[in-house]
């Protein structure tokens, strides 16, 4: 019956989305629709690509077919700001949209990473441990909101290029900015000796680079004893920087929890009703184990 509900478009068929571009990769639709299909709700989740150029007409075109929401993904997370008529503080704080929904007086903006990021970190105390975060892109702002919530005492943000760092540490205020740092990737041997969290966020080790880690087993042995790696990369499960981690006796934790988790709570905002985010962790599941079979 789940699956049967999952083709059967009516007449009140109401729509979801996601835009980007490209959209192909986006494992979106998978775990939405797995996920409306249990709730056995005539909604469908639609992938669309949305060249820059067009995202204000886009949107225009939404408003007009009556789409419900839509996650935003790569490149209009930042350009889709200045088109909305509200944008919440946490999407604010971290400069990016990755969750748009219906408000009377338009599309209102929030971001659900950082719920995501934060689910796998919950039931720990942090509050004076250390985390380092690898890259200052996108996903980085999130992480960083997210340790700031969770109470590091410091996050280092370590990026290859000085004026990009200094450029993501001044667009930080209070709080954040106080117990923010940002260092070179030749500062990372000294820093990993305190670090409690390590985070990755940049692109090294994901699929089709699945050989590739942002640090070799030497440096990563300097981190300190206790440490969790965490890595953002969902494909492949683990990562090389995860199994290095592993290896060495520190924990680990991959990034398919917070593609979950920050889908399971956009989909809970825009349906205004607990969602089945172990249905969307499978469906995820089996997708990977298919294309990867
Ligand atoms: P992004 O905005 O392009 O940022 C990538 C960052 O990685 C940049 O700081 C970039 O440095 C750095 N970087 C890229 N290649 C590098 C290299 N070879 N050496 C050193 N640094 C490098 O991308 P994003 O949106 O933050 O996404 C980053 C990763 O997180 C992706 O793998 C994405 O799939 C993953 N992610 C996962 C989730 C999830 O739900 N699990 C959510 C969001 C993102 P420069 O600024 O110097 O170019």
């Amino acid at each position: 019956m789940t699956s049967l509900r999952s083709f059967r478009i009516t007449g009140k068929t109401k729509l979801l989305g996601v835009i980007g571009h490209p959209i192909e990769h986006s494992l979106s639709p998978v775990m939405h629709n797995a996920a409306l299909a249990a709730l056995n709700l005539d909604y469908a989740y639609l992938p669309f690509a949305i060249a820059p150029a067009n995202l204000p007409r886009a949107l225009d075109g939404f408003e007009a077919i009556g789409l419900q929401g839509f996650s935003v993904t790569i490149p209009h997370k930042q350009a889709i700001i200045p088109l909305l008529s509200e944008v919440s503080d946490t999407a604010r704080a971290i400069g990016a949209v990755n969750t748009v929904y219906r408000t009377s007086a338009g599309w209102g903006g929030t971001n659900t990473d950082i719920d995501g990021f934060l689910a796998p970190l919950q039931g720990y105390d942090w509050q004076e441990s250390i985390a380092l975060v690898l890259g200052n892109g996108g996903a980085a702002r999130a992480v960083v909101a997210g340790c700031e919530q969770l109470g590091f005492r410091q996050i280092h943000v370590v990026g290859r290029d000085r004026q990009k760092l200094e450029v993501f540490r001044q667009s930080w205020h209070h709080p954040v900015f106080d117990r923010l740092f940002v260092a070179e990737w030749q500062e990372l041997a000294n820093l990993l000796p305190q670090t409690n969290l390590l985070i990755n966020t940049t692109p090294i080790g994901m699929a089709p680079h699945p050989d590739a880690s942002p640090l070799d087993p030497f440096l990563l042995e300097k981190l300190s004893s206790g440490a969790i790696a965490y890595d953002l990369i969902y494909t492949p499960r683990p990562t090389r920087f995860l199994q290095q981690a592993k290896a060495l006796g520190y924990g680990a934790i991959d990034g398919l929890e917070m593609l979950v988790q920050q889908g399971a709570v956009a989909l809970q905002l825009w349906l205004q009703q607990p969602v089945p985010a172990d249905i969307m962790r499978s469906a995820l599941l089996d997708f990977l184990q298919c294309r990867n079979s």
